[in-house]
């Protein structure tokens, strides 16, 4: 048995795909038309920028926490004393906690992608921020028993527009 398509299938088959190209196409013009005319700004300086979050030059600005860093506190040490030892702030305040990690320091820029992130509706940011955080404390979640959330009060996330999942909130 021959089983072509019949000439009207073959016809509505090949309109199908040149609409389908044609939708592409249009999806593609409109994208550039419109990152001509909205274009991304950088979340820090509010600089043009292609793609998503910082410029290069606020990027560059981060100051990303790496060893050597205090084991208590997690906070950067300007020279590394040794394994173990501790800061000053850790050994003459400690806190009630064992260990923290920060994935950056809080200057101008980490503030303006927390403040972005927790007030001006950019939860854009949280992937991005959340793996930060991820390769931060992965020494600490690799030895922990469970990852606890802290909870936000339903209002709060409400204000800043997050959409809590129902097995996320907490009452
Ligand atoms: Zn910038």
């Amino acid at each position: 048995m021959n089983a072509e398509p019949s000439p009207s299938r073959s016809i509505s088959s090949h309109l199908r795909l040149t609409m389908s190209v044609c939708r592409g196409a249009w999806r593609h013009a409109a994208r550039i038309a419109l990152d001509i005319a909205l274009p991304t700004l950088c979340v820090a300086c509010r600089e043009p920028v292609h793609g998503d979050g910082v410029c290069a030059d606020c990027w560059a600005k981060l100051s990303f926490i790496a060893p050597p860093f205090c084991p208590r506190l997690g906070i950067p040490f300007v020279y590394d004393p040794g394994p173990g030892l501790l800061s000053m702030e850790a050994i003459s305040d400690p806190p009630a906690y064992g260990r923290a990690r920060a994935a950056v320091r809080y200057d101008d820029v980490a503030r303006t992608l927390v403040h972005a992130l927790k007030y001006q509706d950019r939860t854009d940011l949280a992937p991005a921020m959340g793996r930060w955080m991820a390769r931060a404390g992965r020494e600490l979640i690799g030895e922990a028993d469970a990852l606890i959330p802290v909870p936000l009060h339903w209002r709060r996330g409400w204000s800043r527009r997050y959409k809590l999942a129902k097995s996320a909130r907490f009452y």
